[in-house]
């Protein structure tokens, strides 16, 4: 049997919506993304949303617009995806690694406590896999740095939740993605939530060049206009062509969200008997479940990735931790040990097909490659060790 690491959802439905946009004389940002913020802004709760193109547009567009550049530190976890730390590295800023959670793998407020300095500008804590750190937590921790900005990366949690809480209520403000594997996607995209105004208002210039107003405002009919360059920007809107594939996205979020929560305690409760080790909950939340990683002993991991791919099985490896990558290790001199719980999880980390669409057939068949084929790998391992 095959069974894909993802299947996405579009449709001939969708080719319609882009079509629709195609027949008007506006494909860049225009008045369908504006609907689409309005939406997000209902979902989230919060005073204000943007569309950009990627998580990592959004994101150089928000450090842009705190300001952030050379001398600057930026705080973020070792498990993430690059694009967390590159976007700091980008202008010229220092990304600053802390070690995260053994059980939850998620960063702690002690951890960035004790990474802060005097040229700390920001933090980006991650909603890894789908579950939310406690931005709360963290923002009371850092009560004695009010300038400090918190910057949530939720490009893993659209759904999530913590004590009934979104994305966005108690931060800076916070990015989604919505690139092509995302639970909500329009193929490259992404979105900010904010309830701070001025940001907002600066927001809108850094998405777009720094320009003092945008193309659809520009090109309304009437005398020209000129428009004026009042800050550094980013280009990070988004085009309504893609815009427009995401109402029927959003609006099925929560539905697709229950399959995959139902996927996710199938493969847990199947999983429980066996060697693999899974991350622990974290209380008081709605996991959102944008992927499920399990962790093999390091030393097998690889032929594990092996064994899974011979059988058919579509699997990646979120994530090795980013300050072991070459460019952060030959940069920043990191060696091995600096953050012994985030490497070992990426040494160990493997994830499993996790998507709406996934049947109970072929989840089946992973739960029994899984018991038959890689526990007793595991089992004669020399090092068994799973935990740090
Ligand atoms: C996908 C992802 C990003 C980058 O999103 P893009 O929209 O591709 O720029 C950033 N952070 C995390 C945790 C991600 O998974």
């Amino acid at each position: 049997m095959q069974v894909p690491f993802y299947r996405h959802e579009l449709a001939s439905e969708d080719a319609k919506l882009v079509a629709d946009v195609l027949s008007t004389p506006f494909l860049t940002s225009g008045t369908v993304g504006r609907a689409v913020e309005a939406r997000l802004c209902d979902y989230f709760g919060t005073k204000h949303a943007l569309l950009v193109n990627s998580w990592t547009n959004g994101a150089l567009a928000t450090l842009l617009a705190l300001g952030v550049g050379p001398g600057d530190e930026v705080i973020v976890p070792t498990q993430t995806f690059v694009a967390t730390a590159n976007v700091i590295e980008i202008l010229g800023a220092k990304a600053v690694f802390v070690d995260v959670d053994p059980d939850t793998l998620l960063m702690t407020a002690a951890g960035v406590e004790s990474a802060i300095t005097s040229r700390t500008k920001a933090v980006i804590p991650v909603h890894l896999y789908g579950q939310m750190i406690d931005v709360l937590a963290l923002r009371n921790s850092l009560r004695a740095h009010p300038n400090i900005a918190i910057i949530e990366d939720s490009a893993h949690c659209f759904e999530g939740e913590l004590a009934g809480d979104k994305p966005g209520k108690h931060s800076t403000c916070a990015i989604f993605s919505f690139y092509a594997t995302k639970n909500v996607t329009c193929g490259e995209g992404g979105a900010i939530v904010t309830n701070n105004t001025p940001l907002y208002e600066v927001l809108l210039q850094t998405r777009l060049h720094g320009m003092s107003a945008e193309a659809v405002d520009r090109f309304k009919l009437g005398a020209y206009r000129h428009w004026d360059m009042v800050r550094m920007g980013a280009k990070a809107n988004l085009p309504d062509l893609l815009a427009c594939l995401l109402p029927r996205q959003i609006e099925a979020a929560d539905k697709k969200w229950e399959r995959r929560n139902e996927l996710a305690n199938w493969y847990e409760a199947n999983l429980s008997d066996t060697p693999i080790r899974l991350p622990k909950h974290v209380g008081n939340a709605k996991h959102a479940r944008h992927l499920f990683p399990i962790h093999v002993p390091p030393g097998v991991r690889d032929e594990i990735l092996a064994v899974l791919g011979a059988n058919g099985i579509g699997v990646t490896v979120n994530y090795r931790a980013v300050p072991s990558m070459a460019y952060y290790r030959e940069k920043y001199g990191y060696f091995e040990n600096n953050f012994p719980v985030g490497e070992h999880w990426g040494q160990g980390t493997i994830s499993l097909p996790l998507f709406p669409s996934l049947t109970t057939e072929e989840q089946k068949y992973v739960i029994a490659v899984l018991k038959n084929k890689v526990t007793p790998l595991i089992e004669n391992t020399p090092d068994r060790r799973t935990t740090t």
